[in-house]
Formats: C-alpha cells, structure tokens, sequence
C-alpha cells in the first residue's frame, strides 16, 4: 500500500526567532537573523504523519522589510502552495512587522492551504525562549485540515491577517485580534477554532507582482493636535500616488490636514482614510470625502499599493 506523506515547508525570513542570544540573562542583546532556518527545527515536535522541508528566504530584522523580500517571498509560498504534496506552509518572522507581511500574503496569495507565520519575543539561547514552542504550535496549525489561509500563530492564538496587530514591545503574547479576537487557539497541537478562516481572493496575484522598484508609493500621515498639511504638500510635490491618513476617533481629520488632503485627491493623489485607534475600524457615513476601508492603517496602505499597481 502506497502511503501518502504530506510535506510542510517551513520558510525563513528572520527575526528575533532567529537571533542568537549573546548573553542568556539578556532578552535584548542578540541580533535578528543569525540562526538559519533549519537549525530552528532541530527538536521541534513534528505533528504526526508530515515531512518536513525547509529553505531560507531571508534573513533580516523584520523592521527593515522591503519590497523586494516580500515579492520573494510571495513568489516561493505560490511555489511551494502549487506542489499537491505540500499541506501547508510555515513562515519564520520578525514580530515588527508581521502583521503587515501575513496581510500582504494573504491578499496576494488567498490560498486554499495554510500559511502560518510565526517568530518569538525572545532569541534562541534565552533562558526560556518561546520560539520552540510558538514553531511547534504553527507546524500543527499548517498540517491541520481545519485550517485555510494566512494567519499568525503566536503564544498559543491564531490570528487573522486583517485583524492581527502587534500590540506590546516586550510581552511574550504581543500580538492581539482587538475585538474581533483570535481565529482560534492550539492546544497541545490541536485546534480550537472560534470563527471563519480568512478566504476571497487574492487582490492581485503573487505571480503578477511587478518589480519592486516600481511599486507605487503610498504614504501614511497622522492626526494629531496641531496637525498641519505641510507634510501632505510636501509628499504631493514629491509625486506621491496614494496617501493613508490615520484619523482620530471614527477617521476625522484635522481641517487644516484634511484641507491638504481633499487638495492632494483633486490633484490624482488616491486618499484612504482609517482610524488611529487601535480596536474597531471608521463608521463611513454619507458625508465621506474620503473612503475609509476596515484597516489598521499600515494594512490600508499594502491594499492601496496592491490597488494602484500596473
Ligand atoms: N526586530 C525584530 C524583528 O522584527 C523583533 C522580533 O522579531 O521580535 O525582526
């Protein structure tokens, strides 16, 4: 009888997970991306039935993330999503911005399979490094049936790509859905799901990603006290295609910023509005002048560059 072995393809990109302590009393002295990804494995328990293959596709601090890493890494997940023997995907990660790399997969990607990213708080070689585990609970999660599209497995919860924000600098369970709350927990390396998996399709396909140097630029501006709309001039002059203003409360804007902003949009420039809150998202109402989609606002930017691409 033939028998059937399923592959899990871990894919890493860095982050602390990856970083070596340099002293074990010290949580932050280590840098990011100094481990490659198959030693990460090493020790990790394996859900049952699965082989494991892995590649490195990155190896950087998470705050640097650039366009051209995430168009490699979209095209390898579409790769490696297209083989029949592969069940799922794990992607290694810095906690900076992760949330912004689990929406842009998903949006580029929309994938039938699971697309788990996860990292750690602490570095490998901590005294109590949490990787391990945040890995183990991840590979469960990529090699469930239950499971479907990208999400982000930490401290025991899974999170969703629209919902899930890093929420603390230091706490081992630094990342939050806000009030949507987790797509579901694992425990001991099964699932607890409390709502949808995330679905749709992709908003522009991960294969049909132009060149990273020719991505449109789209800039996020705040409200604030005092605001003014010199930053919005100056973005215009600069050529700026699209700008994300994170507004206070249900998105309103300050005058003097939003009379900037309604001159940028009559000028071409393509203006999105979202709240600088950090739960909910903008009630629109009939008066809009500007859009205001459900997003955190560095989410509301990868979706308008995804919408404003050639
Ligand atoms: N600066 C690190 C990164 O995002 C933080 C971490 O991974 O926790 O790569």
């Amino acid at each position: 009888m033939q028998v059937d072995v399923k592959k899990i393809v871990v894919l890493g990109t860095g982050g602390t997970i990856s970083g070596r302590a340099a002293a074990a009393h010290d949580n932050l002295a280590y840098r990011a991306g100094e481990v490659a990804v198959g030693d990460l494995l090493g020790g990790v328990p394996m859900p049952e039935g699965f082989a494991l293959q892995s590649e490195q596709v990155a190896q950087i601090d998470s705050k640097d993330m650039d366009f051209e890493v995430w168009r490699a890494l979209a095209g390898r997940c579409a790769h490696w999503l297209a083989q029949e023997d592969v069940a799922g995907l794990v992607v290694t990660h810095g906690t900076d911005t992760m949330e912004e790399s689990a929406f842009f997969l998903q949006s580029v990607l929309a994938p039938a399979k699971p697309v788990v990213l996860t990292g750690a708080m602490r570095p490998a070689g901590a005294v109590a490094p949490d990787g391990p585990q945040n890995l183990a609970d991840a590979l469960a999660v990529a090699g469930s049936k239950q499971a479907r599209g990208v999400c982000v497995v930490f401290a025991g919860r899974v999170h969703g790509p629209d919902e899930v924000q890093k929420v603390h600098p230091y706490r081992l369970d630094a990342f939050s859905s806000g009030d949507a709350g987790p797509l579901a927990v694992v425990e001991e390396g099964r699932l607890r799901v409390f709502r949808p998996w995330p679905g749709g399709t992709s908003l522009r396909p991960a294969t049909q990603l132009p060149p990273a140097g020719d991505w449109p630029r789209v800039e996020i501006v705040l409200s604030h006290s005092g605001a003014t709309g010199a930053i919005v001039e100056a973005l215009v002059q600069q050529g700026v295609a699209g700008l994300v203003v994170a507004g206070t409360g249900n998105g309103t804007l300050h005058h003097s910023l939003e009379l900037a902003l309604l001159q940028a949009q009559h000028s071409g420039v393509v203006v999105r509005r979202v709240s600088r809150c950090p739960e909910g998202a903008v009630i629109p109402h009939g008066r809009d002048q500007f859009s205001a989609p459900a997003l955190s606002a560095v989410k509301a930017r990868i979706a308008l560059m995804l919408e404003l691409m050639r």
